[in-house]
């Protein structure tokens, strides 16, 4: 250990300025970040481009860090979990989902989740800690370091472990590292964050950065909501559809809701109704989630028969609603319900109502 710091600790914005004081050349900080996070160097010696002396200089500052995974977990259905060891000896999780036309890599924002959704592994876990932005976009090229060069990750969510919007700053910087044409140059269209509502944060990203959103409803009342998503205590359903309407555009044309269904909760068509109500005036599409059930789960996955039944309800009203098979259940790693073999070190923590500070 040299006790240097890892220079992808670093925002884009800080090495840009770190350079400038070094009175380097402005060309030059491209070359930096392309062989960072585009050719992924391993070393500042394979900067070929660059001059020694520049070399020289960024290793007696920095040293170029990268997370190893640990476990790769294969599922029957082709779903890859990659498991990933932290320096603090914390372990979070990234699951590849591969399809004919995408590779889509679900990520991890946190140890664990301060939401305590009532019908989430995560979020019976509580929060250990926030990623840094550093540990969110290494997921992405560890596990492009694994697969290569059979295969490109093409798409993004941020599905995995956390609240996205709840460890906002790294959040924010770690999407800008993976649109940045110089860094991962991932697509726009081809990075989505999903939230669970929490309604001033949703708002704040989506003037920052055009990514994709996607919003987790799940219950169509605030009575229904207030249980599965407790974060609803705080937003309801009236500010965070509000929110959803005033949401900033641009190119990202439309809203992706997830909806969970729970047998005998959520799954029938008095909800589809409501659903249909609540989506009123925002450009819009449904995925409907099955409910991956685990050891000691609360809820029930519905039928299929009810799935498909709420899904043509929808369809016949030109509401667009998609099923999302729940892949890699055999691995237990579905999204949003990861770290399910972490041994529960702590207790779960109280409903999110009373977790969330206060400024939030
Ligand atoms: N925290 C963010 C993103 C991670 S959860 C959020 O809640 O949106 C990703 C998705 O998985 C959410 O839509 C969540 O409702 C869903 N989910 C959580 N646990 C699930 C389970 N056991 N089965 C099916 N979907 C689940
Ligand atoms: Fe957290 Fe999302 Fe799970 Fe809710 S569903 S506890 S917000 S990870």
């Amino acid at each position: 250990m040299t006790g240097l710091p890892n220079i992808k600790s670093l925002t884009l914005a800080q090495l840009t300025q770190t350079l400038k004081d070094w009175g380097v050349e402005g060309y030059r900080f491209d070359q930096v970040f392309r062989w960072l996070y585009q050719k992924d160097a391993a070393s500042f010696e394979e900067m070929s481009n660059l001059s020694k002396s520049l070399r020289a200089k960024l290793a007696e500052h920095f040293v170029i860090e990268r997370m190893t995974v640990t476990t790769v977990r294969q599922s029957e259905d082709g779903t890859r979990k990659f498991l990933f060891q932290l320096s603090d000896k914390e372990s979070i999780e990234s699951v590849l989902i591969p399809n004919e036309e995408r590779q889509t890599l679900c990520i991890s924002t946190q140890v664990g989740c301060a939401m305590a959704c009532s019908f989430c592994l995560t979020g019976t876990l509580g929060l250990t800690r926030n990623l840094s932005h550093y540990e969110i976009v290494e997921q992405v090229m560890a596990v492009q370091r694994a697969v290569a060069p059979d295969s490109r990750i093409t798409n993004v969510v941020y599905m995995g472990m956390g609240e996205p919007l709840h460890n906002f700053d790294n959040v924010v910087e770690s999407v800008r590292l993976l649109i940045d044409e110089q860094a991962l140059n991932l697509s726009k269209n081809k990075v989505t964050v999903s939230t669970s509502g929490l309604v001033p944060q949703m708002l704040k990203f989506g003037e920052l950065l055009d990514v994709k959103l996607a919003v987790s409803l799940t219950g169509t009342t605030d009575e229904m909501r207030d249980v599965l998503i407790p974060v609803n205590r705080k937003y309801d359903l009236k500010a965070l559809m509000q929110a959803c309407r005033d949401y900033p555009m641009k190119r990202r044309n439309r809203i992706t809701f997830e909806y969970t269904l729970l047998k005998g909760v959520n799954d029938s068509i008095e909800d589809a109704k409501r659903l249909i109500k609540l989506l009123e005036g925002i450009p819009s599409k449904v995925n409907l989630i099955p409910f991956n059930e685990y050891p000691g789960s609360p809820y029930q996955r519905c039928e299929d028969a009810t799935m498909f039944r709420f899904q043509k309800y929808l369809l016949d009203r030109h509401i667009q609603a998609n099923i999302r098979t729940s892949r890699g259940r055999d691995i237990l790693g579905a999204c949003g319900q990861l770290k399910a073999e972490m041994e529960r070190k702590r207790p779960p923590k109280g409903r999110a109502a009373e977790t969330i500070p206060a400024s939030m």
